[in-house]
């Protein structure tokens, strides 16, 4: 177990509790059942909050807010649309610290992290929606030499639902927001109930911001009660969802009868090849951020790491040296690299992928162990983890773990690697690092995933299609996809 020493000083700084209650219809309630659910602090393991335990019923009173206020802002013009969403923007940019502040206090993200990357993603998500359906048109086709002409209309679905994990809160969850709205649909949406804190603190924006009453209404509580509400609504016509593999099967089993367009995105095991004439400096640097960020809780994570053999042992040397110099420590000390898991169950369940690795024969190259932060001896804090492992088959390289949990193993071959990166059930992303234009242009057309990145990671522009194959989701979101997605195509034929 390794100490780490954090200034006493940092738990006053974290902002004040201010109680979590449901967005309806522009008002902040209760619950009606009025039950409560505990909300902990990661980074000491105390429960600093409670969260309504919202039923069926409260999904019922969200959902009569959106439908009645679907007529006016289906009607309102993009400009006034898009003014709105640019001003939420603006907003949430002018509550940087607070709302970075919160992040960080509950989900354990650094607040560095959530201060550079969390809450300016979120205000970009709806400056960039904001922007976007100003520029979103429909297609129009001429029937030549019939005198007959067709044309698109993209008509709002009317009540949509969004559901959004723990991994990166406001910034998934505004991802699926920005768009629903921007399109003139009304929402219904849930953040997750681990992580409800700014979903909470959004519907404040909202309000200053001028939205109207009922366009964004925000339901807290558990996935199998408020989220199940929510899916199972017969006139929620569609669900946005972003979660585990087994969830949105879940949600794709409810929906599927029901008939309700559905955009899942779900987890990954994400492939890291490394070749040999890499630019190896800024590979590494990668490497350790693609491993590690958010304390290996992103779902574009590269959680499987090959390197070809004749760079295997050098890479093994330096990523490890790079690692063990990682910081664990509190979310708001400005030394930190890796802050607290998000939770006691999660810490556990990465811990006991750790021991299946073990099991299976491999090798703890660092880490692997819980770490002891000074003050804050309850948090859910661990070791950057890197395995060494001998087959891509292991349980470790083919299951989501979902930490600061890597494995890596060498290649000889080009077809070799390739066979292994697609032979896992996920197909979110992919990360190659290469200087070989045509293997480049072979690698990305073959791998299995939604996202290739090469010689980069993480690198985002939102205009791009965003999402995974196979488990890793159905849909794409991002740019006119997610304006395409929250609406319904209707072709109008006229003949003259
Ligand atoms: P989760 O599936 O447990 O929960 C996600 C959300 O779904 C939460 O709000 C939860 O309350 C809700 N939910 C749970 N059961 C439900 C039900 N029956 N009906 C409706 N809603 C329900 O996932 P999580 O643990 O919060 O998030 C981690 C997972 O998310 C990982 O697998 C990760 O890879 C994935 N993820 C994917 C992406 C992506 O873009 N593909 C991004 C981030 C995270």
């Amino acid at each position: 177990i390794r100490e780490f020493v954090v200034n006493k000083a940092i738990q006053d700084e974290i902002p004040a509790f201010a109680g979590i209650r449901n967005y309806i219809n522009g008002e902040y309630i209760n619950p009606i059942q009025d039950q409560w659910i505990d909300n902990y602090c990661p980074a000491n393991g105390e429960v600093y909050g409670q969260i309504p335990n919202s039923t069926k019923e409260d999904v019922e009173n969200a959902y009569i807010a959106a439908k009645s206020a679907f007529p006016i802002w289906s009607q309102t013009t993009l400009e006034e649309r898009s003014r709105i969403l640019i001003r939420i923007s603006e907003l949430l940019e002018d509550n940087l610290s607070r709302f970075a502040e919160a992040e960080s206090k509950d989900n354990g993200k650094p607040v560095s992290l959530a201060t550079q990357v969390d809450i300016p993603r979120a205000a970009s998500n709806f400056r960039f929606f904001g922007n976007a359906i100003t520029q979103f048109a429909s297609e129009s086709h001429e029937s030549v030499g019939q005198d007959t002409i067709n044309f698109t209309l993209r008509q709002p679905i009317g009540v949509v639902g969004c559901i959004s994990p723990w991994n990166l809160p406001l910034y998934l969850f505004t991802w699926k927001i920005a768009p629903a709205i921007a399109a003139g649909n009304c929402v219904v949406a849930k953040p997750s109930e681990i992580t409800p804190m700014t979903a909470y603190l959004l519907g404040e924006i909202c309000k200053e911001a001028g939205l109207p009453n009922g366009v964004l209404n925000i339901v807290h509580g558990l996935g199998t009660t408020a989220g199940q509400a929510i899916i199972d609504h017969p006139d929620i016509n569609a669900i946005s969802f972003t979660g585990g593999t087994a969830t949105g099967a879940h949600i794709a089993r409810v929906a599927a009868p029901l008939f309700k367009k559905l955009s899942l995105e779900l987890g990954g095991k994400n492939p890291n090849i490394i070749f040999a004439d890499c630019d190896y400096d800024n590979m590494l640097d990668t490497t350790v951020r693609s491993s590690f960020s958010n304390q290996g809780q992103i779902c574009l994570c590269g959680s499987r790491i090959f390197v070809e053999a004749s760079i295997y042992e050098k890479f093994k040397k330096d990523f490890v040296t790079k690692v063990k110099a990682l910081k664990v420590g509190h979310p708001s000390d400005a030394a930190t690299d890796i802050g607290a898991l998000v939770s006691k169950t999660h810490l556990e369940k990465v811990m006991a992928y750790i021991e299946i690795a073990k099991k299976e024969k491999g090798t703890i190259l660092c880490g692997g162990n819980k770490v002891v932060v000074e003050n804050f001896e309850n948090g859910y804090y661990l070791e950057p983890t890197v395995i060494e492992v001998v087959s891509n088959d292991c349980r470790v390289n083919q299951e989501e773990i979902f930490g600061p949990v890597v494995t890596i193993m060498s290649f000889e071959s080009e077809d070799e690697v390739l066979e292994m990166a697609n032979k896992v059930k996920y197909g979110l992303s992919a990360t190659l690092w290469t200087n070989d234009l045509k293997r480049t242009m072979r690698m990305s057309s073959q791998l299995q995933a939604g996202i290739v990145w090469v010689n980069t990671w993480m690198m985002r522009d939102l205009r791009t299609p965003f999402g995974g194959i196979k488990a890793s989701g159905v849909g794409r979101e991002g740019g006119f996809e997610a304006l395409r997605f929250f609406t319904e195509a209707k072709n109008v034929c006229i003949k003259y």
